[in-house]
């Protein structure tokens, strides 16, 4: 089924499954919650619903947490069911958008199953086919987005020391507080992760090139030229 006719008012459109590719540091998280915004449809990112396992303690966190830790990628099957669990929940009856997920060529084949199969409970969502967003940035400019970022702990605002650094080095602007680094994102740590994207998940644009669901859209360019360029792409992407 293609992509619904356009509604008047984003948040009453069905937009359906929307996947956003990329390498860590692409911006995939940045654009999700924009999309998420403008059409009323929930952000999944598989990396903060794990990082909030590990923060509660839960066995999956438990399990997932040393993997984290070492920027490797949590086996497909616990990810898959977390996923399934979430997907299911009503909030993603008009569409969602996934954002890390899914990360493996074996994800995206149980992502396939798990909408067109008996398992998905939105049913009227899980006629339309996923639209995949490959956001595409360079190897030197993904390792400054990743080694320079910051962040405040009390306000969750995002700086980087190279590109939007804080007026005070490691001070948040807004509240005073010191900015950390996350940290999965030590230099070590960039590193592999930026390995596991090459191995694992890089293969997975042809995937779904191969299925004529992948478009391009350059993620250099600043954070609203991105933004509206993904946005044109989920309005008109079925009819390019
Ligand atoms: P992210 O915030 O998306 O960069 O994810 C942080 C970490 O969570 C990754 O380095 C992986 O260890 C893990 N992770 C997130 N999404 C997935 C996924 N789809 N499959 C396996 N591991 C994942």
């Amino acid at each position: 089924m293609e992509r619904q006719e356009l509604a008047a008012d984003p948040k009453a459109q069905t937009v359906g499954p929307v996947i956003l590719l990329g390498a860590p540091g692409a911006g995939k998280g940045t654009q999700a919650k924009l999309i998420a915004q403008r059409y009323g449809i929930p952000q999944i990112s598989t990396g903060d619903l794990l990082r909030d396992h590990v923060t509660r303690g839960t066995e999956l966190g438990r399990k997932a947490k040393a993997v984290m830790e070492r920027g490797e990628l949590v086996p497909d099957n616990l990810v898959c069911d977390m996923v399934a669990e979430r997907l299911n929940r009503p909030d993603c009856g008009r569409g969602f958008i996934l954002d890390g997920f899914p990360r493996t060529v074996a994800q995206a084949q149980w992502l396939d199953q798990f909408l067109t199969g008996n398992l998905f409970e939105n049913k009227a969502v899980s006629k339309i086919r996923p639209l995949v967003i490959n956001i595409a940035v360079g190897y030197n400019q993904l390792w400054k987005r990743l080694t320079g970022r910051r962040s405040c702990p009390t306000c969750g605002r995002i700086y980087n020391v190279y590109f939007s650094p804080s007026r005070v080095a490691d001070i948040c602007d807004v509240d005073g507080a010191k900015l950390i680094t996350r940290r999965d994102d030590s230099e070590e740590v960039i590193s592999q992760r930026l390995k596991a994207y090459e191995r694992q998940t890089l293969p997975l644009a042809e995937y779904y090139r191969g299925q004529g669901q992948l478009r391009e859209v350059d993620g250099e360019r600043d954070v609203n030229t991105v933004s509206a360029a993904t946005l044109e792409t989920i309005e008109h992407g079925d009819r390019l």
